[in-house]
């Protein structure tokens, strides 16, 4: 039996503004086999957190088909795997609740879909102790640093075992040291959960770490200017970053960001 693949097929979407109907997206074709990690790397505007939405199933293409599946299986849309509790996602802003404690915030995904998280409450701990904050499930929002909001949004992300993991610019608040240590830490995270990630960054660097498959889109409309494979053996350590292969692949998708902007 072959592995399952998130099929993005034809997808397009037109939003209207002004009376005018411009498409944020068109005919964008991407395959992300199962357990791969893919990253989307392209200028604003160019339907980067569209695409992230659609395959969450918060949006609805209006051209086009999204499932995940196999020729062996039945397919899901993205709306019935995310009522069965498959699709996690983290958004650039943790986007937690400030008066529920941590603990409380990460079990969130589990109330949502009526599992009593009580229940599930060594998980729970299990993933505070992945993320490194075992001593702050009692915490609220508020006393913790961004970093660890971030790591709080991405135990969230996971506490319902998802197969497909969906980052839209997860490290985006924080500064340089502190988005490459979460970059390694989440290369950690999701190796071990074996999910279909797919991450939109602005960070080239945090795209060649993580991606097995770097893609470049561009704007007017949104779709898929070119495509780099980053074919580098698991766990990529700390000193890929120094590596110079890693720089050559950096260098290859900035100079097709530039020819897409
Ligand atoms: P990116 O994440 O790559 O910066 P977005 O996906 O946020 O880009 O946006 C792509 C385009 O679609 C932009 O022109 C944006 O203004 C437009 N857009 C996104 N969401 C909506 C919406 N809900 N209504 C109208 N236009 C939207
Ligand atoms: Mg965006």
């Amino acid at each position: 039996m072959t592995g399952r693949v998130l099929s993005i097929r034809g997808v397009g979407r037109r939003f209207v503004t002004d009376g005018t109907v411009p498409a944020a997206l068109s005919g964008i074709d991407l395959s992300c086999p199962e357990g791969s990690f893919t990253a989307l790397v392209g200028p604003s505007g160019c339907g980067k957190s569209t695409l992230l939405r659609l395959v969450a199933g918060l949006d609805h293409p209006d051209e086009g088909e999204i499932r995940f599946g196999n020729a062996g299986a039945s397919w899901l849309t993205p709306d019935e795997l995310r009522r069965k509790g498959a699709l996690g996602m983290a958004f650039q802003d943790a986007a937690l609740m400030p008066w529920r404690d941590v603990r409380a915030n990460i079990a969130l995904p589990l109330q949502v879909l009526r599992r009593d998280w009580r229940k599930d409450s060594q998980q729970i701990e299990a993933l505070l102790a992945l993320v490194g904050l075992e001593a702050m499930g009692g915490a609220r929002p508020a006393q913790l640093s961004g970093g660890m909001r971030q790591r709080v949004a991405l135990a969230r992300a996971l506490v319902t075992h998802p197969e497909i993991l969906l980052l839209d610019e997860p490290f985006g608040a924080l500064d340089f040291v502190l988005r490459r240590e979460m970059v390694r830490e989440l290369q950690r995270l999701w190796l071990e959960s074996g999910a279909t990630a797919v991450m939109v960054t602005h960070g080239i660097d945090e795209a060649v770490f993580l991606a097995d498959r770097v893609v470049i889109m561009a704007r007017g409309p949104g779709r898929i200017a070119a495509v780099v494979e980053a074919d580098i053996p698991r766990p990529r350590p700390a000193s890929f970053f120094l590596d110079p292969a890693f720089h050559a692949l950096c260098d290859r998708v900035e100079r097709l960001l530039a020819d897409a902007s």
